[in-house]
């Protein structure tokens, strides 16, 4: 089941339109789900920042978990921090600002961010305490922020009227586009995807739906999964992850970053490495999941006509990672076979060990590994 939530604007019931039809399409052809559309006018306790829901997820654009990113990196942006592949530019500092009284609350929020929230990372405790805070808001620019790093709910609170005149219906807009864009394909394959994760990863899926927050800025992977919640934040912006299935892939493999679900195998892979007798290369677990929800889409685009198709992680180059490149070719004569046709994870596991074993010099590299959360 499938069900779109607009605002009740123009804007939001061509997205749902479309959206529809998309759904309707591919339901069919699939024979899988079955659509739902809810008007949110009439769906009366929703909170309004929930644009999609589908059986296993649920997609938000929600006012608060943008602000926060949005000052975080633009924070880190100012002070030149940079960390993982890729810079996180924020273009909003060079555009039109706020002005009158709104310029100083921004900028003093901005201020508050750089000296105590830009150096931190956002799996430190006081960052999920406050990100978990704001979840719990629903959504409601109205509400009072947590104060889980001391002062920040005040520059929270004073910066949020400044961001929903100058910036958030941009980044709103963004935010439902991108939702837009992957929803309907996560509709139609997700049943496929949690069959073929649970089957090799070993875990099970979260109870209800996994929240997805679409937002302007996330982190420099551009999204990222923390649990306790289980909660994913993806950014919205035009880059790989917004072309053809690439969103898909990313919505699917940040799922795989839930503990529940994903966890078990990293005891399989320390058991399977262990009784080889075979070091256990840092990080594989992530290249599975790399892999996994690579193969799942590269067969869905393959099917829909589009063989040129090719996993994220070799579309981005991450393969070419010096701790990468010597398990992907065991990884994709092992590993991937096995998520086209069914089984267990342990034979292909045993294989890549075997493999590992017989030559590969797994040497340096942890410096280039993408941590197993992003
Ligand atoms: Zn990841």
């Amino acid at each position: 089941m499938t069900r779109f939530m607009g605002r009740g604007t123009p804007v939001a019931g061509v997205l749902i339109a479309i959206a529809v039809g998309w759904t309707g399409a591919r339901a069919a052809d699939e024979g899988i789900e079955g659509v739902e559309i809810v008007d949110h006018a009439r769906a009366a306790g929703e909170p309004p920042a929930v644009v999609l829901e589908t059986r296993h997820f649920a997609f938000h654009s929600d006012p608060w978990q943008n602000l926060h990113h949005f000052l975080y990196q633009w924070a880190r942006d100012e002070l030149g921090i940079a960390s993982g592949r890729q810079e996180v530019v924020v273009a909003e500092r060079h555009g039109p600002q706020p002005t009158g009284e709104g310029a100083r609350d921004w900028s003093d929020a901005v201020a508050f961010y750089r000296e105590h929230v830009a150096s931190r990372d956002h799996f430190d405790l006081p960052m999920l305490e406050l990100k978990a805070g704001l979840l719990g808001l629903g959504g409601d620019p109205t509400a009072d922020p947590p104060d889980d790093i001391a002062g920040i709910a005040a520059r929270l609170g004073a910066a949020m009227p400044v961001y929903l005149a100058t910036w958030w219906t941009g980044h709103d807009a963004a935010n439902r586009a991108w939702i837009e864009h992957v929803g309907a394909d996560v509709s139609t394959y997700e049943s496929r995807w949690v069959a073929t994760v649970s089957r090799l990863f070993g875990g099970e899926w979260v109870e209800g739906r996994l929240r997805i927050d679409v937002a302007a800025y996330a982190n420099w992977a551009g999204g990222y999964t923390s649990n306790e919640p289980p909660h994913t934040v993806i950014w919205s912006r035009d880059d790989t992850n917004g072309r053809g299935l690439y969103g898909l892939e990313l919505v699917f493999h940040e799922s795989g970053h839930v503990t529940p679900l994903g966890a078990p195998l990293r005891r399989t892979v320390a058991d399977v490495f262990r009784s080889a007798g075979v070091d256990e290369p840092g990080n594989l677990r992530h290249l599975l999941l790399f892999a996994t929800a690579g193969e799942v889409v590269r067969e869905i685009a393959a099917a829909r006509g589009r063989p040129e198709h090719v996993p994220y992680v070799v579309e981005e180059g991450l393969t070419g990672f010096a701790g990468w490149a010597p398990l992907w070719p065991a990884v994709q004569e092992h590993w991937v076979p096995v998520v086209r046709g069914g089984g267990g994870p342990v034979p292909a596991l045993e294989a890549i060990a075997e493999a590992l074993r017989e030559g590969a010099s797994l040497g340096g590299g942890s410096r280039d590994r993408i941590r197993d959360r992003e």
